[in-house]
């Protein structure tokens, strides 16, 4: 087979041992269940891409498109074999960016964070982002429909992709829509692939929505004694009919793990902390940002922290964006959960997760979207000793986003962790018709098996 591999298309094929052992997983932990792939391809053009899934298609091999690999749900674990990688690093180039027309065309693993630069650079805004941009791919944001701290006022991936390019299973290039930004002609196939996390088909090329760059940002850290008060501040700004691009909120642990492995002057003396970003032009956010303040204080803010300038404001943000690093420090692995409660449960579920975490005896550091109600719990962990601890956790903690009329994934998909809770959060029906779109897409079942269902 290692032989047929190198002659299927003309692009870098790595089937050495050493080699194959940096593909088996993402960011997700490591698990029994992780298998080595049988070959990694870096296709250049849409024609390899075909050639490889069709070889594959013809000779029962599943494949799995990989992006950055940065997925927490083994998306990109190996648990089928035979197996190939599709490593699609060699499509990263922008195509086209349309000022005019406010789209841009890009294949699959162009870089978010770079995107975003060349896009800023010519006064337009693409607002997904999620918190790993310098790394994370357009591919597997829209693959995971993405969302990140800005998603409360701008949505996530799903409301910027207009057109997509995909390989089916079979080989076949379709094109879901046209690149008109408004475009109801027929079903909306588009979406049907973003957030798909690769069952359906390898993506390889994407047309986005652009909108127009916010003049300004200001970012404010403001600072709490009780999470209940912090919680209470995100529902007092809303209620308010204030809308931040941000409201992200910070537990005591989150807080002074990042000041240990990463210290940034935050303040590590209180419970909780909401970091907010207004946007717009400097009229705007100098009104906002007096309004935000007052409601704050009525809440009990005891400490109110605004950046000065876009220095500080991206010093900030560093600071955040090195939560999940910094709590990765305190143990041997990290694990991190998206959970979604609605608003008025957040303070709530945080307190009832950190009750389980203490009940039996996890690590564990509490930040999230929480505008959007969306938590991510970040557990330290030496799983080979609190392995069967974290399961009962885990177990707990989708139980209980569930009943507090919540949900399993905001942003992070379900991949090959979260699949046995499926049931638990959706429709049972519904979940027939998604398997029997599956089978319609990818009759053999190789598109990255396993995989949600
Ligand atoms: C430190 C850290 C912070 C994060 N913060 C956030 C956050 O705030 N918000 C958020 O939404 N997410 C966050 N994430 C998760 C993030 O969404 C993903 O890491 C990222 O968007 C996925 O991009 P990737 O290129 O790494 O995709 P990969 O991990 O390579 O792939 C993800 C999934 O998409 C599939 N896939 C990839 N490319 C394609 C393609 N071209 N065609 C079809 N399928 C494809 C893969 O098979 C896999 O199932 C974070 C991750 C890390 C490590």
């Amino acid at each position: 087979m290692v032989n047929d591999f190198k002659k299927i298309a003309k692009c870098d094929c790595l089937t050495d041992l050493e080699d194959l052992y940096a593909y088996s997983n993402d960011t997700s932990p490591k698990s029994d269940k992780n298998l080595l792939p049988d070959a990694v391809f870096f296709p250049e053009t849409i024609e390899d891409v075909q050639k490889i899934v069709k070889y594959c298609f013809e000779n029962n091999i599943s494949v799995i498109p990989r992006g950055a690999g940065t997925c927490h749900t083994g998306g990109c674990r190996v648990v089928k074999k035979p197996c190939v990688i599709l490593h699609l690093s060699k499509m990263n180039k922008i195509l086209e960016i349309n000022k005019e027309n406010m789209i841009a065309k890009v294949q699959p693993n162009v870089i978010l964070g770079d995107f975003q630069n060349e896009v800023e650079n010519m006064g337009l805004f693409f607002p997904p982002d999620p918190s790993n941009l310098k790394v994370s791919t357009i591919g597997g944001a829209i693959s995971l429909n993405s969302g990140g701290p800005r998603t409360f006022k701008y949505g996530n991936t799903k409301d910027y992709v207009i057109n997509l390019k995909v390989v089916l299973p079979n080989g076949d290039l379709i094109e879901t829509s046209s690149d008109i930004s408004k475009d109801v002609t027929g079903y909306n196939l588009t979406q049907l692939f973003v957030g798909s996390e690769g069952t359906l088909g390898v993506i390889v090329e994407a047309t986005l929505k652009l909108i127009v760059k916010p003049e300004k940002r200001l970012v404010t850290l403001a600072y709490f004694n009780s999470l209940e008060d912090a919680g209470r501040g995100v529902n007092h700004i809303i209620n308010n009919e204030m809308t931040p691009s941000t409201i992200d909120l910070l537990d005591k642990n989150t807080i002074e793990t990042i000041e240990k492995y990463n210290p940034s002057g935050l303040l590590t003396n209180f419970e909780g902390v909401l970091l907010i970003e207004i946007d717009g032009s400097s009229e705007y956010i100098q009104n906002e940002q007096e309004k935000i303040s007052k409601l704050l204080k009525e809440v009990g803010a005891v400490e109110i922290v605004s950046a000065k300038n876009e220095e500080e404001n991206e010093k900030i943000w560093r600071a955040r964006r090195s939560a999940f690093g910094s709590v990765a420090k305190l143990k041997p692995d990290v694990i991190t959960e998206d959970v979604v409660v609605p608003r008025n449960q957040i303070v709530n579920f945080i307190k009832r997760t950190k009750q389980i975490c203490d009940e039996n005896n996890i690590t564990v550091c509490i930040m999230g979207h929480a505008a959007d109600g969306n938590i991510h719990p970040n557990f330290a962990l030496d799983l080979e000793k609190e392995g069967d601890a974290f399961k009962i956790v885990k177990d707990m903690l989708f139980h209980l986003a569930v009943e507090l009329n919540g949900t399993l994934s905001g942003e992070h998909g379900i991949g090959y962790e979260k699949q046995p809770y499926l049931k638990l959060a959706l429709d049972n029906g519904a979940i027939k018709y998604m398997e029997q779109i599956k089978k319609l897409f990818d009759p053999k079942g190789i598109m990255n098996p396993n995989k949600m269902f």
